[in-house]
């Protein structure tokens, strides 16, 4: 899959094609290249921010670059070595890392490719989702970027979202008050249910943001976990306590909108004297045995929910990605191309 030319706030599926290119497993010198049959494929929203850039010098953040227009997309994924010029990886071995949408990934020397304990037990499309970048996401946010305390009052937007569910319970997990929104009725049932939520609404049926926040949390906020920006990020500053913080993960609400940028009350921000911190996952590789070790013990024991949405189909990627923009998914969004 490839984009035929850059995007802009409204792609739309005709933006993309998908193209077929055959290629040789066995191509000498091999220069330590990785052949992988893809299996489970991440869509992820930031992905749309690179399909706009207009050069290729420049980057979306320290971490990655512009998708070229007809070129792969990199994504994160697992799959099955078919061929290997790279001693560290042999056929049939299954791999975690950075692969490309499509059914085969070609990796270079030096790219992102790590071999999936299989041992684990858990399902492979973890390794797309709460043991990859989503779950490094909500834990090195909550505990290194918020610095929570026990009982403090946390609120998360895009809750019932891949970062959004998993960050809710490490707060819950760790004796926070935890709140979170999200786009329906079927989401807010699932976060005070089987997530275990204190309290979650449905913000596409408020009125005014400021007020619903102010219902939730009579008493003020103390940590914001941000996955959307805009005019939520506004109404939960004024609704923090002193010496809030505002962990600012993504702002997903601004991405597919040319005009809305959030400009929270300043200030609040001084008299509150809140941080409002912006962050990136792979700052936190420092906390990534912590995390895992952390989570697989929640996962192992019950006590979290990884939720994975899974599509079939290396021809859905294009829909899969753009349902992140609509609110379609329901925990980590993945694309499953091939039988495991
Ligand atoms: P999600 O699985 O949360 O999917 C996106 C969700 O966002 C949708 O399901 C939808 O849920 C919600 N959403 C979409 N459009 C809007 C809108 N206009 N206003 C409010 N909510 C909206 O995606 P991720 O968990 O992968 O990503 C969540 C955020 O975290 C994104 O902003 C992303 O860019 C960021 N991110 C940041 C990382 C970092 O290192 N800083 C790493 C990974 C992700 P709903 O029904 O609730 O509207």
């Amino acid at each position: 899959i490839a984009i035929k030319h850059l995007v802009d706030e409204a792609a739309q599926e005709s933006d993309f094609e998908l193209k077929t290119e055959t290629f040789t497993l066995s191509i000498e010198p091999r220069k330590k290249e990785v052949i992988v049959k893809n299996l489970y494929l991440s869509v992820d929203p930031y992905q749309i921010n690179r399909m706009k850039i207009k050069s290729s010098s420049q980057k979306a953040s320290d971490f990655a670059g512009a998708i070229i227009p007809g070129e792969p997309i990199e994504a994160f994924g697992v799959g099955r070595v078919v061929d290997s010029g790279n001693p560290e990886f042999e056929k049939g071995d299954l791999v975690a890392g950075l692969l490309n949408w499509g059914e085969y990934s070609r990796i270079k020397e030096g790219g992102l490719l790590n071999k999936v304990d299989s041992t684990l037990g858990l399902p492979l499309s973890y390794h797309v989702g709460v043991l990859a970048f989503s779950g490094l996401t909500a834990y090195a946010g909550f505990f290194e970027v918020c610095k929570p305390k026990a009982g403090e009052k946390v609120f998360v937007s895009a809750a019932s979202g891949s970062v959004g569910h998993l960050v809710g319970q490490y707060a819950k997990l760790f004796g926070c008050y935890v709140v979170g929104c999200a786009g329906t009725q079927q989401k807010v049932d699932l976060l005070k249910g089987k997530l275990g939520f204190d309290d979650a609404f449905n913000y596409k049926e408020e009125i005014d943001l400021k007020a619903a926040l102010k219902r939730c949390f009579p008493d003020g906020i103390d940590i914001y976990f941000d996955n959307v920006g805009g005019d939520m990020l506004e109404a939960a500053v004024e609704n923090m306590n002193s010496f809030g913080r505002v962990a600012v993960c993504g702002v997903i609400s601004e991405y597919t909108d040319k005009g809305k940028r959030a400009a929270p009350n300043m200030i609040d921000v001084v008299y509150k004297r809140i941080t409002i911190r912006g962050f990136l996952a792979a700052d936190y590789m420092n906390v990534y045995g912590d995390y895992l070790a952390a989570t697989l013990e929640h996962l192992r024991n019950g006590k979290m929910h990884a939720l994975d949405d899974i599509s079939r189909g290396v021809e859905s990627i294009p829909s899969a990605f753009l349902g992140l923009f609509r609110g379609d998914n329901i925990g980590k969004k993945i694309v499953q191309v091939a039988d495991e």
